[in-house]
C-alpha cells in the first residue's frame, strides 16, 4: 500500500550560533545539521558546555536562530515574527533539569495551567479531566491535590512530564530530565516519557549524561565542541 511521505517535524540546516558582540562575540554552534521525524526519541549527548542547551532552545523558538535553517513543524524560525515563534511554542512540550512547576499551585493545577496556554478549545471541565488522566498516567493520581513542596524530586519530574505531554504536543524537548533523580526514579521517569510520547506520536530531543536510558532512544547524536554528529555505536 501507499504510504505517505513524512516531513521531519525538525529539519535544522547548517545553524550557527554565537553569543555577545564585538570582541567578545563567541561562535558555539557550528554548522549544525540533523532531522527528527515523527514520533522518533532522539537522544542527545556530550560534554557540559559543548552547546546541547542552546541547540534545545533554538529548536524551541526560545532564543531566535541566526545563521542557516530550522524548521520546526514545518515553520521556519530564522527570521520568523514573533506571533509565529509564540504559537510554535504552544505544540511544543518542554522538560527541564530543575522541573519548574509552580509552586502555590497543586499537581493538578500545574497541568491545567499548562492546558489552558496550550489547549484554549478545551472547557474547564475537560482540562480538569485531562489533567487526572495525565497524573494518572505518570503513576500520580492519589497525589495530585499535593504541592510541589510536598513530592519528591522523581514524583516532581513526573509531573512535569504529565504537564509536557498534557495537550499531546508533537514534539517534546527534555533538557537533562533526569540528573537530578536517583537512579531508579531517573529510569521511572524516562519510561513514562517513552511510553506516553509513543502512545500519543510525539517525537521526543532529550539531552542526557546517563548511559542507563540509551536503550530508550531510537537514535544517538552527540554534540561536541558545538558541531553534532550521529553516534556510530552506544557508548557503554
Ligand atoms: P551545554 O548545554 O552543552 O552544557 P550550553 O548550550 O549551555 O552547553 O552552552 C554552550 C556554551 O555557550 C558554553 O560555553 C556557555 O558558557 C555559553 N553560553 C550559554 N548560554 C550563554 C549566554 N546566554 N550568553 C553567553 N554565553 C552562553
Ligand atoms: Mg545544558
Amino acid at each position: 500500500f501507499l504510504t505517505m511521505p513524512q516531513e521531519p517535524v525538525i529539519a535544522i540546516d547548517r545553524v550557527n550560533h554565537y553569543y555577545g558582540s564585538g570582541r567578545l562575540r563567541k561562535q558555539i554552534l557550528f554548522e549544525v545539521t540533523s532531522e527528527i521525524q515523527p514520533g522518533e526519541i532522539v537522544i542527545m549527548m556530550g560534554p557540559s558546555g559543548s552547546g546541547k542547551t542552546t541547540l534545545l532552545t533554538l529548536i524551541g523558538a526560545l532564543r531566535s536562530t541566526q545563521e542557516g535553517s530550522m524548521k520546526v513543524l514545518g515553520q521556519q524560525l530564522r527570521n520568523a515574527p514573533n506571533s509565529r515563534l509564540v504559537n510554535l511554542r504552544r505544540n511544543i512540550g518542554y522538560i527541564f533539569q530543575a522541573h519548574n512547576l509552580l509552586n502555590s499551585l497543586t499537581a493538578r493545577q500545574n497541568v491545567q495551567m499548562s492546558l489552558e496556554l496550550h489547549d484554549q478549545h478545551l472547557t474547564r471541565r475537560e482540562r480538569e479531566h485531562r489533567a487526572e488522566e495525565m497524573l494518572e498516567a505518570v503513576g500520580l493520581r492519589d497525589w495530585r491535590d499535593y504541592y510541589p513542596h510536598d513530592l519528591s524530586g522523581g514524583q516532581k519530574q513526573r509531573v512535569a512530564i504529565a504537564r509536557a505531554l498534557a495537550s499531546h504536543p508533537k514534539i517534546v524537548l527534555a533538557d537533562e530530565p533526569t540528573s537530578a533523580l536517583d537512579k531508579q526514579s531517573g529510569r521511572d521517569v524516562v519510561e513514562i516519557m517513552q511510553r506516553l510520547a509513543k502512545q500519543q506520536g510525539s517525537a521526543i530531543l532529550m539531552v542526557t549524561h546517563d548511559n542507563r536510558i540509551l536503550d530508550v532512544a531510537d537514535r544517538i547524536i552527540n554534540m561536541e565542541d558545538g558541531r553534532l554528529s550521529n553516534l556510530e555505536a552506544v557508548p557503554v
